[in-house]
């Protein structure tokens, strides 16, 4: 058994980015308070979410108690993008700054890649490529210690606490409010109780499952949750070191998911492959041998991969919940996710969205929204229902033009021939690349792009 810290250097070296870091160090969160201690608001969970809210929160003075089951450094699976919503937060928070001294890929294009073959590449526009608005890739390992370790100096700072390896295992609910958690530290159960926690545990969060199992409504829906398998490699042809393109390919038997492959800075690149988990049960697909297939024996790709190498253990598997909107909701969109007491953020309130799988910049947003509704002098006594609804109200206001576009973009791309058609005429029209340029960079723009008569528009003429 390796020691933590030998443990530590296998996994850098085997990234290829040992030699330049310096963040990739312990966290130290302080004492652990004692059990029964009471805060003005609880996280659970220490992700972009949860480290966002807790920030956030300490921000504007609260007493924040940050809970985390694993110790940083941690990896999440993804797919390591950080777009430019997640980077206004970013700043916001103070991070930035910090992020762009740590190696990173900046993305300055994304190619797409169609069913029969053809790759049509889209620049994002110069300016914000020139300013560094346009987005970065890096390892989840090292994003997400940034801002934990900036959450956790703030929570420390406004006179709250912190505690890595805790696992909350039960949600307090008394009446009809979320009252607080009991979770396991070093072997010990503690107990904490606040006006407000803030559910930001991920796809299978908590205090998610408290409030959807409370009010009898399912917290999973297949047909809006997504399936993900990732790994790391090196030597892959074609892909930049330090800037360049992140490339999506719609491939014949992944299809209506995508094939990833995402530099992430020093020659290592991201590469993995999703599918909406209806489509996995209905093809019968394990993505892993999907992923295999395509690196292996797909003609166009396998001579990409012929001298790469995967990085060892590397190879994870993820879940991600969309934000979709659901039909038939059984209350609000895209599911509940809020009560008296309590409010989710992020994958915990199921918020990825539906085409590009990207999660990070909605799990920062709902974590300003609900530190921006909750306040103390209002919910001392606790966070009422009527916040809750306000707070989801809100949330799908701001969201649901996007999610929705996003979910009608995600249909369109079962038609494997309005794939072919579309990708053919991007690569020789300009102004067709120039439209989708701007609908990368801009979800308003996106709204024009799923309508009939625009798809019309770009294919005939
Ligand atoms: C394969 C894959 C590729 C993706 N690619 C991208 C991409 O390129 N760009 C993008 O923007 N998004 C991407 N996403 C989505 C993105 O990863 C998520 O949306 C994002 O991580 C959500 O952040 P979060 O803070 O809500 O949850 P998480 O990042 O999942 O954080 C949740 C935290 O809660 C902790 N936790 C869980 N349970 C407990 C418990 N019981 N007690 C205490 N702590 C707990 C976990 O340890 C974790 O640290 C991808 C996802 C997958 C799976």
């Amino acid at each position: 058994m390796k020691s933590a810290p030998q443990r530590l250097k296998t996994v850098l070296t085997s990234l290829r980015l040992g030699a330049l870091m310096d963040w990739d160090m312990p966290i130290d969160s302080g004492p652990v308070p004692e059990s029964g201690s009471v805060f003005d608001a609880i996280v659970v969970g220490g992700g972009p979410g949860g480290s966002g809210a807790a920030g956030f929160m300490a921000m504007n003075g609260l007493k924040v108690l940050l809970v985390e089951k694993a110790v940083w450094p941690r990896d999440k699976t993804c797919g390591d993008a950080v777009g430019g919503k997640s980077l206004k937060h970013v700043e916001e928070l103070g991070v930035k700054v910090d992020l762009e001294k740590t190696p990173h890929f900046r993305v300055d294009s994304i190619i797409f890649g169609g069913p029969n073959g053809r790759e049509v590449r889209i620049p994002l526009p110069e300016e914000e490529v020139e300013n560094r608005e346009a987005g970065y890739s890096l390892p989840r390992r090292q994003f997400d210690t940034l801002l934990f370790r900036n959450s956790n100096e703030k929570v420390l700072e406004s006179g709250g606490a912190v505690i890595q390896n805790f696992t909350v295992k039960e949600v307090h609910i008394e009446g009809d409010a979320v009252r607080g958690i009991t979770g396991i530290h070093d072997g010990e159960s503690l107990h904490y109780t606040a006006p407000l926690t803030i559910g930001a545990g991920g796809y299978n969060c908590p205090v998610a499952r408290a409030i959807t199992a409370h009010h009898d409504e399912p917290m999973v829906d297949k047909a809006h949750y997504c399936g993900a398998y990732r790994e790391y490699w090196t030597g892959v042809e074609g892909c930049g070191d330090w800037k360049g393109s992140i490339e999506i390919h719609f491939i014949d038997g992944v299809l209506p998911g995508y094939f990833w492959i995402f530099p992430v800075g020093n020659g290592v690149v991201n590469v993995g492959i999703g599918m909406v988990i209806t489509e996995m049960d209905k093809q019968k697909v394990k993505l892993r041998g999907l992923q295999d297939w395509v690196i292996n024996e797909s003609p166009k790709f396998s001579k990409r991969f012929a001298n790469a190498k995967v990085v060892e253990k590397s190879g994870k598997g993820w879940q991600l919940p969309f934000g979709s909107p659901r039909k038939n909701p059984p209350s609000f969109q895209p599911r509940r996710t809020a009560m008296a007491g309590a409010m989710c953020v992020g994958d915990a309130a199921s918020l990825v969205d539906p085409f590009t799988g990207e999660g990070i910049g909605n799990a920062l947003l709902s974590a300003k929204m609900a530190s921006t509704i909750f306040d103390l002098e209002i919910h001392k006594e606790g966070f009422t229902s009527e916040s809750a609804i306000e707070y989801q109200d809100k949330l799908w206001e701001e969201l649901s033009p996007e999610l929705t576009n996003s979910h009608k973009l995600q249909r369109l791309v079962k038609r494997r021939w309005l794939m072919n058609i579309f990708i053919s005429k991007a690569v020789k029209k300009v102004e067709l690349q120039r439209a989708l340029t701007d609908m990368i960079s801009s979800k308003e723009a996106q709204g024009q792009f799923h309508t009939k008569w625009w798809m019309i528009k770009s294919l005939l003429f």
